[in-house]
């Protein structure tokens, strides 16, 4: 592992200057991804400023809205009351990700900010064109069994890792920022970028901004009817091949709107708007749940070891969707 310098932030302000004014300054929070890349020497920052001891772990609720503070735990959010009463969806991603002893020490703001997974995204001795720009794409042509079938590029087919953002951005969060211009909020769904000719950003912050929090609108029909599905290799301490997010409002057996999001599929947290539409006023029956599906379907392309994905897709959606609705 290389040398670097180690900075204690005493408040937001001192760490975002300290980072703002240094271009290989990065902010540090529960290290289980920074560490690791560290090591690897994928990503060589020269300082690190450790953001643990700001006042960023709050979880309330101020009025229909909750809120998470930036580092809160991963394991403390998923068995947090006011999480599991009111947002029983992302308590189930929260729980379906990594392992008992990551979830302790994960925060929010960075299983947001974490990094790809891609195999030659680690590999320094491969090309990359997210780690290296310019230098290629290793899984294009290589082993992509994992890899994304949906908002792909030439420059870059991999994946957002996290279970938490799938389902974020299936529950409309917001996401609470400050930076050296100032506080500003991103739409959960505009936070994380597609790959384009710039797969090295994997999203929308600027240089210097610091994620403080989210917030999650309350919705107390989605809360009743919700599920998280995860289809993995392993059932513990494994990344998902797919991942669905559903919630449904129903007025007996009929969809009064839905919010679906996958993770495993595409660069970003992959909400399925054209499903959540067509399912609105729709009958929830598994013939629609199908339709839905292959509606979603219809901007997918695979790469060859991830075909499997172009059957497995649909199939978790519709799964979870009859789980949600209880048919
Ligand atoms: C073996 C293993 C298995 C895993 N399996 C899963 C899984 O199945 N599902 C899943 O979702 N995740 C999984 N993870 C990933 C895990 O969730 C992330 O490593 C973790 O959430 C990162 O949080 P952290 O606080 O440790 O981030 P750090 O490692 O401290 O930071 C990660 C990045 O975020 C930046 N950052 C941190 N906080 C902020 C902030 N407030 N504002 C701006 N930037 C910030 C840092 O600069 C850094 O670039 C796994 C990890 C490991 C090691
Ligand atoms: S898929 Fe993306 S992260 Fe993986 S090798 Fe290609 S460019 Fe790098």
């Amino acid at each position: 592992m290389i040398g670097f310098d180690y900075t204690k932030a005493t408040s937001a302000q001192a760490a975002i200057s300290a980072v703002n004014k240094d271009a290989s300054a990065l902010f540090i929070a529960g290290g289980t991804n920074l560490v690791d890349l560290m090591k690897r020497g994928v990503m060589n920052p020269q300082k690190l400023i450790d953001i643990n001891a700001l006042p960023l772990k709050t979880i309330e609720q101020k009025g229909n809205t909750i809120h998470i503070g930036a580092l809160a735990i991963n394991s403390e959010v998923a068995e947090h009351e006011i999480i599991k009463k009111h947002l029983p969806l992302l308590s189930q991603a929260f729980k379906a990700g990594a392992s008992a002893q990551i979830r302790n020490m994960a925060t929010v703001g960075g299983n947001m900010m974490q990094r790809t997974r891609c195999g030659y995204f680690y590999d320094t001795a491969m090309p990359c064109n997210k780690r290296e720009p310019g230098s290629g794409c290793g899984a294009l042509q290589g082993y992509n069994r994992m890899y994304a079938i949906f908002g792909t590029s030439d420059k870059c087919i991999a994946v957002h890792p996290s279970d938490m953002c799938v389902a974020l951005a299936a529950l409309d969060a917001v996401v609470l920022v400050t930076g050296p211009k100032g506080p500003r909020k991103i739409l959960f769904t505009d936070f994380h970028r597609l790959p384009g000719n710039n797969p090295e950003k994997d999203n929308n912050l600027t240089r210097g901004e610091l994620i403080t929090g989210i917030e999650v609108p309350i919705n107390a029909a989605f809360a009743q009817h919700s599920l998280y599905t995860k289809i993995r290799d392993r059932i513990s301490y494994a990344f998902a091949l797919v991942s669905v997010a559903a919630a449904l409002d129903m007025k007996g057996k009929t969809i009064q709107s839905a919010r679906l999001a996958m993770g495993g599929v595409a660069h970003k947290p992959w909400r399925l708007t054209a499903a959540e539409n067509f399912l609105k006023g729709k009958e929830a029956t598994v013939a629609n749940f199908q339709q839905a599906a292959s509606l979603v379907m219809k901007e997918a392309k695979s790469y060859g070891h991830n075909d499997f994905k172009l059957t497995l897709t649909p199939n978790t959606i519709v799964h979870t969707l009859k789980t949600v609705a209880g048919i």
